[in-house]
């Protein structure tokens, strides 16, 4: 599918309604969906309900906004209300949400239409959305590996063309693993710079909604229309949004030298040689676009996997507490025993990772770990935060690759969770100090895979992120292929 721009030039001109649009997308859904299973839930009738009145408007000589009309898949994470939303869960399995999150909301404000809810790993744990209860994503450049995760049906759904952006949430690396290993852009925004209002939690320290797109450009125009205060969620930030959109120029030039710091302990052991060469050809290109390259050392990196892996589940056990039988959601009837009816909902309702996970958070929350565990983790994060701070004293942006690996075949890391956890080591102490940082396509490996770049920015500095991102992406060609499917 064509750009934003383009779309919504086609659409201002009358070449093209939104209803025609939309059409086209849900050809495409319908086309590929038999390979793909990107979405657990096509919202077909409410999309061409949403376009009619985006042509209503056109028609009428109004005005419309850059994301009118252009369809957009949801994470079926985030409410939508009278539309299902799983989570990938069967505790969810038949919760149908009575109100509507505060990004969705946002998009249909601006005209923009939902084509449907997109497959993840139930609750967000997980790396390749094979944890989902109800569907296995293929990634569209070769449909026996996994799109990343959780949010793979997201990425696998802009990636394969069934919509033009998508919206994810990023915990650990939920969107920037995905969008590396699909071949697309995905950024996980500044903590708190989105409303989370309406995004089913899974750890609330962590958890940041964030955009999925072909280009920089349509991930800017996208996170411009999502990004914002909301007094419904108390970590939401009270900042004024830049036009994200319209800063974007293809040269790095003008600016004072930009300052580029290439984290030294994200290369070496443990990363594929290729993802390794081709991350650096992609500095060195940054450097003859006008940066200036350093290599910084983040020292307290790699205690960022186990510092998560007690902090996440933590808070994990604390918020899916709330999946008890009673409320909502999946109930394991027993008329006799309420107890035996809270275990068997959650004995039933959950998947293995979540059960592990409410395990591992119960464990390390309880009272004679608590110290060891939580608050030891608690302070790690703090250092891995300082290491951070220290590197954005020297430099303005950070970068190093998004993923160790390009997308790995389904099944082979399930009966390791270890394995599965290291997946995201590069993209996780980004979320542990609540950093703005995206993923975007820098070449791809002998066998055709994606790889990804990351860049890393300063609280608050998506702005300067993007524009170092487009610069890149309009030196090179790699946002223009795509995969056959
Ligand atoms: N893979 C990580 C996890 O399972 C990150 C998930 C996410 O970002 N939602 O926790």
């Amino acid at each position: 599918m064509s750009s934003i721009r383009e779309l919504h030039r086609q659409l201002t001109r009358k070449e093209r309604s939104a209803v025609e649009i939309t059409q086209e997308a849900l050809e495409r859904i319908q086309a590929v969906e038999p390979k793909l299973h990107s979405f657990l839930y096509v919202t077909a009738d409410h999309a061409l309900e949403q376009a009619r009145r985006v042509d209503a408007k056109i028609a009428a000589g109004e005005e419309i906004s850059p994301l009118a009309g252009i369809p957009i898949g949801i994470k079926d994470n985030l409410c939508t209300r009278g539309i299902p939303t799983t989570c990938g869960s069967r505790i969810l399995e038949n919760f149908v949400p009575p109100y509507e999150s505060a990004v969705t909301e946002k998009l249909a404000a601006a005209g923009a239409v939902m084509v449907g809810k997109t497959n993840l790993d139930e609750f967000a744990m997980g790396s390749s959305t094979e944890n989902s209860a109800f569907q296995v994503t293929a990634n569209p450049w070769d449909l026996e590996r996994v799109p990343g995760g959780s949010s793979g049906g997201s990425a696998a759904a802009v990636a394969g063309g069934e919509c033009v952006v998508a919206l994810g949430s990023d915990t650990g690396g939920s969107i920037r693993q995905p969008a590396s290993l699909c071949g697309i852009v995905g950024m996980k925004p500044t903590y708190g710079l989105v409303s989370r209002y309406g995004l089913v939690a899974y750890a609330s320290s962590l958890d940041q909604i964030g955009p999925f797109a072909r280009t920089v450009e349509d991930a800017a125009i996208l996170l411009g229309a999502i990004a914002g205060h909301d007094s419904r969620d108390a970590t939401s930030l009270k900042v004024s949004i830049p036009d994200y959109a319209s800063a974007l120029k293809p040269d790095l030039k003008p600016r004072r030298k930009l300052k580029i710091g290439v984290i030294q302990e994200t290369f070496g052991q443990g990363l594929d040689p290729t993802v390794e060469a081709t991350v650096t050809k992609a500095v060195e290109q940054l450097q003859s676009l006008g940066a200036e390259i350093q290599v910084v050392s983040c020292p307290q990196f790699r205690y960022g996997l186990p510092t998560y892996y007690i902090i996440a589940p933590s808070e994990a056990s604390a918020n899916l507490a709330r999946y008890d039988g009673v409320k909502y959601g999946f109930r394991a009837e027993d008329p006799d025993n309420l107890l035996s009816m809270y275990t068997g909902t959650r004995a039933q309702g959950f998947g293995a990772e979540v059960k592990r996970r409410i395990m591992i958070g119960t464990y390390t929350l309880s009272a004679g770990y608590y110290d060891a565990y939580y608050v030891k983790a608690q302070k790690v994060r703090t250092l891995i935060k300082q290491d951070f701070e220290q590197a954005f004293e020297k430099v303005d942006i950070l970068v190093c690759p998004t993923s160790p690996t390009t997308a790995f075949k389904a099944g082979d890391k399930t009966a390791d969770p270890l394995s599965m956890y290291l997946t995201d080591l590069m993209t996780i102490p980004v979320n542990l100090a609540g950093l703005p940082a995206l993923s975007l396509p820098c070449g791809f490996d002998e066998q055709g895979l994606p790889i990804g770049l990351q860049l890393i920015g300063n609280v608050l500095r998506e702005d300067l992120l993007l524009e170092v991102a487009y610069c890149y992406e309009q030196s090179t060609s790699w946002h223009q292929q795509s995969p056959l499917l």
